[in-house]
């Protein structure tokens, strides 16, 4: 295998280097008539990737710090004083500066999760509704395939009837967050009480919204404190630094190869009917296809590579829209 000397690289110029090997990659698989010069291309970009990923993994993240766990006596003092939810962000989102907002919410009744700290991130200045309806929820989900496919650009865009793959149903709790958010107390400028107000606790990265649209720097000071963390993000290409703290969301084999070489580990949605196991990937425990056996609040599996796990996750397509989720690049 080549050896390269890597030693003077940054960790954002190994993560530049290796995106640029595995889209050089990419084009040589799209062309598929390789030389035998391709095939050698290949081959190093390959070596250079896993031993860019291996220096990778021996470099410190700019991730945030463990949570020192605290008495448990005093965590539930300062419980008893934390707001009930509470707004941590309004302002431009991280994806394409529309104005968002974050909330977090303290107690859910929602069976996969239990009770674990849900995170809600919309855009500001419109309903969930009709900002999935209109192509406006691009602020807080970014470019997921999920979103469904639209017709016309700017204001006039509409989704297509039927192309919607989200499980998330916007309908509930994510309209009723909305409709309350300014009754909510506005801890912005305060994210230390809003810290301590999830000491201990679980927290779920992007209930709904894709945690990405919400400034890294907001997130290293809401978690600082808590027991642990669960997190998705489609925006895996453009946002390595959440590897830390969440699963990239694959809808193919393709993009969890090229996830994986980013330093993620992955959370991949297969299709409902005929799914398989690829390797290193475990059926999320929570799943109906595995018995329903935990939920996340126990498994925590799903946070990035702060977690203990280290196998990726896989669950077959499940809510309203699962027919349409088919595991090919659309
Ligand atoms: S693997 Fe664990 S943490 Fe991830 S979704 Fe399933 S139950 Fe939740």
């Amino acid at each position: 295998m080549t050896q390269y000397d890597l030693s003077q690289y940054s960790v954002a110029e190994l993560r530049a280097l290796m995106v640029d090997m595995v889209d050089q990659n990419d084009r040589l698989h799209a062309i598929m008539k390789l030389t035998r010069k391709d095939k050698a291309q290949l081959a190093s970009n390959d070596s250079l990737i896993s031993q860019a990923s291996a220096l990778l993994a021996t470099m410190a993240p700019e991730a945030p710090a463990k949570a020192p766990h605290k008495a448990p006596a005093k965590a539930k003092a300062r419980k008893a004083k934390a707001p009930a939810s509470f707004v941590f962000y309004r302002g431009p989102s991280a994806l394409d500066g529309a104005p968002i907002v974050a909330i977090a919410t303290l107690r859910s009744r929602n069976d996969k999760t239990s009770d674990m700290v849900q995170t809600w991130i919309m855009r500001d200045d419109v309903d969930p509704i009709n900002a999935a309806r209109t192509g406006r929820d691009s602020s807080i989900c970014g470019d997921c395939k999920h979103r469904g496919k639209y017709e016309g650009i700017g204001a006039l865009a509409l989704r297509l009837a039927s192309t919607r793959s989200c499980y998330v149903q916007l309908q509930n709790a994510p309209l009723a967050v909305w409709k309350t958010r300014n009754k909510y107390r506005d801890l912005t400028g305060q994210l230390d009480v809003a810290a301590e107000a999830c000491a201990g606790r679980m927290v779920r990265l992007g209930s709904y919204g894709d945690p990405t649209a919400v400034p890294y720097g907001v997130w290293v000071a809401l978690l600082a404190h808590c027991a642990g963390h669960t997190g998705y993000t489609h925006q895996w290409r453009s946002f390595p630094e959440f590897a830390a703290w969440c699963m990239a969301s694959c809808d193919t084999s393709e993009e969890r190869v090229h996830a994986k070489a980013l330093g993620f580990r992955t959370f991949r949605v297969a299709p409902a009917e005929g799914w398989t196991l690829e390797g290193r990937e475990a059926l999320c425990p929570a799943s109906a296809e595995a018995g329903k056996k935990t939920n996340c609040q126990a498994c925590h599996a799903c946070g990035g590579t702060q977690s203990k796990a280290r196998v990726d996750i896989m669950i077959p397509a499940h809510g309203g829209g699962k027919a349409i989720v088919t595991g090919v690049a659309a």
